[in-house]
């Protein structure tokens, strides 16, 4: 690399790649709670990498739910141990690749949700920091048409809305109804369903402002939940998903043997709820449908914010109005 010119990008990896830290910049919380306990730390270790393992260089990161009712506690019983660094989405660079790795190698450029299990013994050193140690198996190559901010949206995300479509069953030619078609699950749900799956016919729900926008995604029906109520209409459906957390009401808009897709909350028969597991394999084959533009990704317009604005991210994400994803950018 010395012989080649400074701005090639090849120079600018292998820089990356050997200027490796032994501190770092992350976001801590050492207790339980709301976005206050979040801190900004300077001088956190970097993480070390097991034989599976890579080093990511984050350029860019993805905030969900999860990170948030984590750090509330909800999940405390089977979470790795406090202080943690949150984050399970990321985008990034491979600077170090451990002595078992396969396919990964210095400078690829990567997406992927760190953790395999969301809740149970999520990794204690996230994806908001400078770097995280990642499995190669949960990783995949970037998209080559999507920036960082793009990608670090849709790991977690995108494998749950294929997981639940897959787990359901869903075929080309059934119909679905997407409660919480605007969110970052919802959104891509609408996607997954009609350019992977070929859903014959896609409804969605959202506020006023957001029906525009469930029909730019794909859906031929966009249903106002502050005027109808979905499970009145006479219009059922193969699977009906839900990622609100109105699992009974979903329940009653499924056609005769269909099924009920819940992410969270209450679940009534034919329902059934999952936990996403990540896999940069089932990543891998969705890449094709957004390196041909059919699956967008869609980030919140309010963002991406930047690393030193996260407790301002969260508190938007918070609200439960985020649009799309919200992403933490340039770190
Ligand atoms: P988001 O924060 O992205 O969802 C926000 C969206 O939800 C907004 O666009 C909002 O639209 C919409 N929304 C809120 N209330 C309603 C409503 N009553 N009807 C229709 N839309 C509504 O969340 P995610 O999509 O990332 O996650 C959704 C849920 O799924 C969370 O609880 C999350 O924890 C869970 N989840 C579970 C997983 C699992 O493996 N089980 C995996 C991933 C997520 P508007 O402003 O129009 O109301």
């Amino acid at each position: 690399a010395s012989s080649q010119s400074a701005s090639s990008p090849t120079e600018t990896i292998d820089a990356v790649v050997a200027e490796i830290p032994s501190k770092m910049k992350a976001w801590v919380y050492g207790d339980y709670g709301d976005v206050n306990v979040l801190r900004l730390d300077e001088g956190v270790s970097v993480p070390g990498i097991e034989e599976d393992q890579v080093l990511v260089r984050v350029v860019a990161a993805g905030l969900n739910p999860v990170d948030f009712k984590r750090r509330q506690g909800k999940f405390r019983a089977t979470d790795s141990p406090l202080p943690t660094v949150p984050g399970y989405d990321v985008a990034g660079v491979v600077v170090k690749v451990g002595s078992k790795v396969k396919n990964l190698k210095e400078g690829d450029e990567v997406y992927g949700d760190i953790s395999e299990k969301p809740l149970d013994n999520p990794k204690q050193f996230g994806s908001l920091a400078e770097y995280t140690a990642v499995e190669e198996k949960l990783l995949a190559i970037k998209p080559s048409n999507l920036d960082f901010p793009l990608a670090a949206g849709l790991p977690l995300a995108i494998e749950t809305a294929n997981e639940g479509l897959e787990k359901a069953g869903f075929s080309s030619g059934k119909s679905i109804l997407v409660l919480g078609g605007a969110g970052g699950v919802g959104s891509l749900v609408i996607q997954v369903a009609k350019h992977v799956y070929g859903a014959s016919r896609i409804a969605a729900t959202s506020s006023t402002g957001k029906l525009e926008l469930l029909k730019s995604l794909g859906a031929d029906l966009a249903i106002d939940y502050t005027k109808d109520n979905f499970e009145e209409l006479p219009e059922k459906f193969d699977v009906v998903y839900d990622t609100v957390g109105q699992g009974d009401r979903a329940a009653k808009a499924v056609k005769k043997g269909g099924t009920v897709v819940v992410l969270t909350g209450a679940v009534s028969p034919p329902g059934f709820r999952f936990v996403v597991t990540s896999n940069g394999a089932s990543l891998a084959k969705l890449t094709p449908f957004l390196e041909n533009g059919k699956i967008k990704p869609l980030n919140d317009p309010k963002g991406p914010f930047p690393f030193s604005k996260l407790v301002d991210a969260f508190t938007h994400l918070e609200t439960g109005r985020a649009t799309g994803k919200v992403v933490i950018y340039p770190i």
